[in-house]
């Protein structure tokens, strides 16, 4: 296990449902850091590129019009194992297969509005990170005060 940065996003309708404090609450408390994080309504350009390895799917024009369909939330959460233990903390991609506890398990039941993004691989939670903040400049490096208290050294 190694520290990584996931790229995790509010969608349109988690936004809308004020769901912003609560994910933001549960990937804080589990002990990752925030190292990047605003509100932005990119376009359907840009989300295509976010959705690029999906654009051949049925749904694809479905999923850009929902994510086009108000402003999201992007952050960057660093720690142990963020990418895997990140998509953890979202559940399953369709919510009624989403174990309670988790945040899709909780607060969705269609897939087509299941409420955040996380990253699937290291790799593609890199190109996320360089897509939505840049490659210059867009995370923040800072020392968490609790780091010792979260991880083992
Ligand atoms: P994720 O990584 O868990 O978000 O899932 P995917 O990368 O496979 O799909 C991206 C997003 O497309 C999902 O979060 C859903 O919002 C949507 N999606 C995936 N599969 C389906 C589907 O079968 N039908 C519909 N309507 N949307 C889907
Ligand atoms: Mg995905």
């Amino acid at each position: 296990m190694s520290t990584e940065q996931t790229y995790i996003m509010v969608k349109p309708d988690g936004v809308q449902r004020g769901l912003v404090g609560e994910i933001i609450g549960r990937f804080e408390k589990r002990g990752y850091k925030l190292v990047g994080l605003k509100m932005c309504a990119p376009g359907q350009q840009h989300l295509e590129q976010h959705y690029e390895d999906l654009k051949e799917k049925s749904f694809f024009p479905g999923l850009i019009k929902y994510m086009n369909s108000g402003p999201v939330v992007g952050m960057v959460w660093e720690g142990l194992d963020a990418v895997k233990t990140g998509r953890s903390i979202l559940g399953a991609t369709n919510p009624l297969q989403s174990a309670p506890g988790t945040i899709r398990g909780d607060f969705a039941l269609a897939v087509g509005r299941n409420v955040c993004h996380g990253s699937d691989t290291v790799e593609n939670a890199q190109k996320e990170i360089d897509l939505w903040f840049g490659k210059e400049g867009g995370v923040t490096k800072w020392a968490h005060h609790s780091d010792a208290w979260v991880h083992e050294k």
